[in-house]
């Protein structure tokens, strides 16, 4: 029998669960007339990207349209074709298996020829992040894309956006698929279940939404397991996916309620656990007990702890309970919260340990708790926490002041305006395109046997140059920074860049270029340290942002630390720039990080957030960025949107019709919101001219 997932895979736009933005635009496309655009949907593995990109090919090219919500009639020759994967009008390409460039670009070439009058074609490229392997391929499609043959429609689909060309990705049509929100999840769990005769509760489904991450698919599969042969409850769930650390969790808190402290130490270093899952589920279940169990809230904030057993739940607060008989539990437990430390994603292992231990001791020692003062700042770093408080607690005006350059200047060190600058391009670009700095290297200019300051600046802007151009053919892109500084008495870059994907064919072929580069001109015998790099190896996002921001420090160590901020932004061990003299420019930057090439990616109003210009400390180094870029990107597809809409509607050429577009274009200017209020998935702080 087919799989629940494959059943159950949707036909038309009306039965997409979620994705609302994503499905509108595209039947509206249809409604409108089936008209052609391309598309690239971003999202992870089963989320929907290709049963979209499927709908849409089918709609296109459907023979009975309009049909009701601009869905395919699933009935014409051509709905039929494509539903048998027979049709000569919609072609899945899976770029991975693709062997090479050439390869490609003839099955593209084939089937991009111009169709006739209304015929349609959707050429669909699947897993399009593999293209990067080609960056050629990037120019070519972009081509195409730009120059299409009537009729043809290119659709991309990929789960990891930031691999696709920018100039590439700013001639499509951006469209997120994001995992479910819990109750779409439950809804469509309930939908499913009842076509197909499963009985289930709310709990269960929200167990399972947990368990396949708001994706579609997942989220069948665990489904079709836990059904057979049963009904699906909370304890069937939980007996075949075993949530092991529920039992661990409970032990943990019943410990934390008698006070002992040497059996909570214990069983917090024998759980085999990740240390910031660990304080992550900690959190979440301190907050769980909070709103159900002293509240009377009901509240999930997180299915698989909100479905532990009520007995082992009630075990823990009596746990509490008999420890501080006259105390106000409600209360003693807000202190607790409050006291709870500031996690930022930036934080090592040992530091996580650090304040498990003081969380530790202040709940042991439990009437220092009741009284604690809350600390400044927000308690959950936006990309760590499960649960956010609707409100940030920002640091008046007041406790921040420091942060303005109060030295005089001094030409061995970098400006505050420099590393302001610096800290705000590298903000910017994770906000922007998604990725973050993972190399960093010197250019020793006196192990080039450089004598002459000529000398030194060719040598330096020599590499700079041919390293941006190795970046665009390795990956398609080149975003750097750097920073020109004195070392052993001569000139040095320190570069800091986004360069290949760890483990991948290019980011060998880097260290190799690394070593080759102008090889003959270095100084005998000292080859390898007049360029060295240091290359950070890790794939989780979270720990992406650390070291992106460990790079951006590393690189403006060069500041005076007279500087009251210097000690705010936990520079590394100063080093002195040293005096270049007052023509030399101190820093520089890729093309896409220099003030006009952020400004080109503002356009339509969409100015980056700056914690540094806000004074916003506590957002520093706290990884916010991952969360605005995802804001960013659908915003702008919105803003697009908007704007297409109106240049539609009415026609160019037509003095009326003109004044009318340009009116609305204005009231359309009008009605989006600044950076600090646009739509936004975390929270981010106040403006700083509101908070005096
Ligand atoms: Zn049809």
């Amino acid at each position: 029998m087919e799989s629940l997932a494959i059943r159950h895979r949707p036909k038309g736009f009306e039965r997409v669960a979620g994705q609302g933005h994503a499905v509108e635009f595209l039947s509206q496309l249809i409604i409108e007339g089936q008209i052609c655009r391309n598309i690239l949907l971003y999202g992870a593995i089963g989320s929907g990207k290709t049963t979209l990109a499927r709908i849409y090919a089918k709609a296109l090219t459907c023979e009975q349209q309009p049909f009701p919500g601009g869905s395919p009639c699933l009935d014409c020759k051509s709905c039929r074709d494509i539903g048998a994967g027979e049709a000569t009008n919609f072609h899945e390409l899976d770029a991975p298996s693709y062997e090479n460039f050439v390869q490609l670009k003839s099955k593209i070439d084939s089937l991009a020829l111009g169709a006739s009058k209304g015929w349609r074609r959707v050429i669909f490229i699947d897993e399009a992040q593999s293209l990067a392997r080609y960056p050629q391929s990037f120019d070519y499609l972009l081509k195409k894309v730009e120059e299409p043959n009537e009729g043809i429609s290119y659709c991309f689909a990929t789960t990891a956006f930031e691999k696709i060309s920018p100039a590439l990705r700013s001639r499509l049509h951006c469209l997120e698929i994001r995992p479910l929100i819990l109750p779409d999840c439950i809804k469509y769990l309930e939908r499913i279940a009842e076509a197909e005769n499963i009985k289930t509760s709310p709990d269960a489904l929200a167990l399972i939404a947990a368990l396949g991450d708001g994706q579609p698919r997942n989220m069948l599969h665990v489904l079709e397991v836990v059904s057979r042969n049963a009904d699906v409850t909370v304890d069937r769930v939980r007996q075949i996916y075993n949530f092991g650390y529920t039992e661990i969790l409970t032990r943990y808190f019943i410990a934390l309620g008698q006070g002992d402290f040497r059996r909570q130490t214990e069983i917090f270093f024998q759980w085999n656990e990740d240390a910031r899952e660990k304080v992550r589920l900690i959190q979440v279940l301190m907050l769980s007990l909070y709103y159900k169990e002293l509240c009377g809230l009901s509240l999930t904030i997180d299915p698989v702890i909100a479905s532990m057993a009520p007995s082992d739940r009630a075990q823990i607060i009596t746990a509490f309970r008999e420890r501080l008989k006259e105390a106000n539990l409600k209360s003693f437990w807000e202190g607790l919260i409050q006291a709870w430390p500031v996690i930022t994603s930036d934080l090592s292992e040992e530091s996580l340990f650090i304040l498990i231990t003081d969380f530790q001791r202040r709940v042991s020692a439990a009437s220092e708790i009741v009284e604690h003062v809350p600390p400044e700042g927000p308690f959950f770093s936006p990309t760590e926490a499960a649960w956010r408080p609707p409100v940030d607690k920002m640091t008046t005006r007041q406790q921040r002041r420091g942060g303005r350059s109060e030295v005089g200047k001094d030409p061995r060190y970098l400006t505050y305006d420099q590393v302001k600058d610096l800290f705000n391009a590298a903000s910017f670009l994770t906000q922007e395109y998604g990725c973050q700095f993972n190399i960093r290297v010197t250019v020793r200019s006196r192990l080039f046997g450089c004598d002459t300051k000529s000398e030194v600046s060719k040598l330096l802007s020599g590499f700079a140059h041919a390293f941006t151009d190795r970046l665009n053919k390795w990956i398609g892109h080149s975003h750097w920074l750097c920073v020109q500084e004195f070392e052993d008495g001569a000139v040095c870059s320190r570069i800091i860049a986004v360069g290949p994907q760890p483990d991948s064919r290019e980011f060998k072929m880097m260290q190799k270029w690394f070593s080759n580069w102008r090889k003959n001109e270095r100084t005998a015998g000292q080859e390898e340290q007049a360029i060295t790099a240091d290359l950070t190896s890790t794939q989780k996002s979270a720990r992406k942002m650390k070291s992106h921001w460990d790079s951006v420090r590393w690189l403006c160590a060069g500041m005076n630390p007279a500087e009251p901020i210097y000690k705010r932004l936990v520079l590394p061990k100063s080093r002195q720039a040293g005096d270049l003299g007052s023509k030399r420019r101190r820093h520089s930057a890729s093309e896409s990080l220099t003030p006009s090439g952020m400004a080109d990616a503002m356009q339509h109003e969409m100015e980056p957030l700056s914690a540094f210009d806000d004074e916003a400390w506590d957002h520093l180094y706290n990884g916010w960025e991952l969360q605005e870029f995802h804001d960013r990107q659908k915003e702008k597809g919105q803003r697009q949107a908007d704007i297409h809409a109106i240049s539609r509607k009415y026609p160019r050429g037509d003095q009326e019709q003109d004044e009318k577009r340009k009116r609305e274009y204005g009231e359309l200017l009008k009605s989006w919101p600044d950076r600090y209020r646009r739509p936004r998935s975390w929270y981010a702080w106040h403006p700083p001219d509101e908070v005096d």
